[in-house]
């Protein structure tokens, strides 16, 4: 199978899977609606397939790209290299307080390595009141369980936490031979746009993610088993909930009020 891409050979240890489809590049760029004097963050720009056709709308355009030899191109680059801010560095590591710059909300973009999509999208979320919108290229898999709700397959953790941060929309569909090298699974752009306002009230959100792991690391046991370790079945009751449902029934709001109530009486250990 082909790996090189423009002269780059792919490495599998930083996810590499460069778009190769003009057409799917284009409807991605219209979801992302790109427009000058928006504050642009590209993850992992990569080849450019997204950072170009965004820097031919706009011009200014940060990119955060951990390969060296792909930030050097990047620097390099014959048309654009005087629109893009270029930060060599793990993602996961940038603290993006500086980058909503005078307080213009960040406008984040990326086609992901899929190995850490699920630590990036956690790590942004830690800023969801810097970002405007965020739109990501992951595993079709992780799109359906972003976008879940209650009494679906692929609800859990992720859906609830997500949820918590930011309106879900999935945009599009990518089979994998869009992509040079193609990845194994299908592929999925998804719109996450950050609440303004929290769609409930959660008193310390490290409890919301350890309730809400609790109980679907045992989905097929009912929650008086499942959290038996931080609520008793008595006070599920009281909090007007039916100890025999399953997680996968509970919505948000009914993981914020165990998670409110956990947090009150602290009693999960770290
Ligand atoms: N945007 C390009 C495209 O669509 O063709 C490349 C996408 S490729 C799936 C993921 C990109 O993220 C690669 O350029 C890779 O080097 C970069 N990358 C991998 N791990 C990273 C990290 N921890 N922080 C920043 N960039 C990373």
């Amino acid at each position: 199978m082909n790996k090189t891409h423009l002269g780059h050979t792919a490495r599998k240890r930083f996810g590499q899977n460069f778009l190769n489809d003009t057409f799917v590049i284009e409807q991605i760029v219209d979801a992302i609606n790109p427009a000058d004097g928006e504050n642009l963050l590209e993850i992992g720009p990569g080849l450019g397939a997204l950072t170009d056709p965004v820097c031919e709308r706009v011009n200014a355009l940060t990119v955060i790209e951990l390969d060296r030899d792909l930030a050097e191109r990047l620097r390099h680059h014959p048309f654009h290299n005087k629109k893009l801010t270029i930060i060599e560095q793990d993602a996961l590591t940038v603290d993006f307080t500086p980058l909503a710059k005078d307080g213009a909300l960040l406008r984040v973009f990326g086609n992901l390595p899929y190995n850490i999509s699920t630590p990036i999208m956690f790590h942004l979320f830690k800023y969801a009141h810097l970002i405007q919108d965020m739109h990501f290229m992951l595993q079709k898999e992780v799109v359906n369980r972003l976008a879940a709700s209650p009494g679906n397959k692929n609800y859990g953790r992720l859906s609830i936490m997500t949820q918590y941060y930011c309106q879900v929309q999935p945009v599009l569909n990518v089979p994998p031979g869009a992509f040079i090298p193609p990845p194994k699974v299908d592929s999925a752009v998804v719109r996450l746009a950050p609440h303004k306002q929290p769609p409930v009230d959660v008193a310390d959100v490290k409890t919301l993610e350890r309730v809400s792991t609790m109980a679907f690391n045992q989905r097929r046991k009912t929650i008086r088993n499942s959290l038996k370790e931080c609520i008793s079945e008595t006070q599920l009751r009281e909090l007007g909930l039916d100890p025999v449902r399953r997680a996968e029934t509970l919505s948000l709001e009914d993981f914020a009020i165990i998670a409110n109530w956990v947090h009150e009486h602290d009693s999960i250990e770290n």
